[in-house]
């Protein structure tokens, strides 16, 4: 039988409509509007991609968006001074610095001088620290986008196989982290794991965060297995021009799993709506006020 596809994109728009809602009660009953900063250092396209669709995203949601486009050449104390003024600016309740950043700049440097308050991608160490041991933090978007998709597919993940494939600070060790405290039993795989085939094979849900197009295939994958595919890779297409592809070969694996997410339409949408989520998080914290579910 062939998989259920997880529309990650209709999911997106939902939680999206929520935020919204939540906006404008803030706005209407508190008079407070949530502001997210996004500042970009360069000139690296994808990113200026990315920084563009979160800037409308946030003002789609009826949130104040501020953009910092930098130069490449900006020194690393002039990124961290602006990063002090947005901590101190009362208007803005998130603060994120895309990545990557130039060479010259430390970028752990630059991801700790952010106020853990403000950090809504969750990369700051103490909010890495709180979600290791089970307390509230900012949780990174990408990962909190695909648990939220888990739990609408499969409702309690307690108990399940999670096979992690990826263990950046950014997408494989924050997901492994919210699959456990979700009770799952949890491997994280990485490019030194023997065997990888058959760890993912015992898997209920696999999330592959890897980077190589089409890695994953049916042979891999437990019959009715959830599959989430983080990867984002641009490949040839053999008529010419470009297309994107997952890390999960999607036609093929959809043959075999219980559900799948698509690339693209699974979970960068996702992300997005998870970032616009946070940010709302982080200033009804700031307020004391009820936090969007
Ligand atoms: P990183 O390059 O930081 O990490 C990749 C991980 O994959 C590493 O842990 C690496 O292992 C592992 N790996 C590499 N090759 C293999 C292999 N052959 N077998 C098993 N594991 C392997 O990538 P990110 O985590 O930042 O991103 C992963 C993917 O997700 C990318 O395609 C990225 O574009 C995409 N992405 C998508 C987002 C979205 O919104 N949809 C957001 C963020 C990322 P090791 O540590 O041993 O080197």
């Amino acid at each position: 039988m062939a998989a259920t596809v997880i529309d990650g994109k209709a999911f997106a728009a939902k939680v999206r409509e929520r935020v919204k809602a939540h906006v404008t009660r803030l706005v209407e009953e508190h008079g407070v509007m949530p502001g997210l900063a996004v500042v970009l250092v360069g000139e690296n396209p994808a990113s200026e991609v990315y920084v563009r669709s979160k800037g409308k995203a946030t003002r789609e949601a009826g949130m104040k968006s501020v953009e910092h486009k930098l130069d490449a050449a900006t020194s690393e104390a002039d990124l961290l001074a602006l990063i002090g003024e947005l901590n101190r600016d009362e208007t803005i309740h998130g603060i994120l610095v895309q990545l990557p950043v130039p060479d010259h700049i430390d970028a752990d440097k630059v991801l700790a001088a952010i106020d853990p308050a403000k950090d809504v991608d969750g990369f700051h160490i103490s909010n890495v620290g709180l979600l290791g041991t089970g307390q509230k933090a900012m949780v990174p978007c990408t990962p909190l986008g695909c648990l939220m998709m888990l739990r609408e597919e499969l409702g309690s993940l307690s108990g399940m196989e999670a096979v992690v494939i990826g263990r950046s600070n950014i997408v494989g060790k924050p997901m492994a982290q919210l699959l456990l405290k979700d009770s799952c039993t949890v491997t994280i795989a990485h490019s030194r794991t023997r065997d990888l085939p058959g760890v993912v094979r015992r898997a209920d849900i696999v999330v592959a965060a890897v980077g190589r197009p089409n890695m994953v295939t049916s042979e891999w994958i437990k019959p009715g297995a959830t599959v989430i595919d983080v990867g984002i890779n641009r490949i040839e297409k053999p008529e010419g021009g470009t297309r994107l592809v997952g890390d999960v070969d999607y036609e093929d694996v959809a043959k075999v799993a219980g559900a799948i997410t698509p690339v693209p339409g699974g979970v960068g949408p996702m992300t997005i709506a998870c970032l616009l989520a946070n940010t709302v998080t982080a200033c009804c914290r700031k307020l004391g006020l009820a936090e969007p579910e």
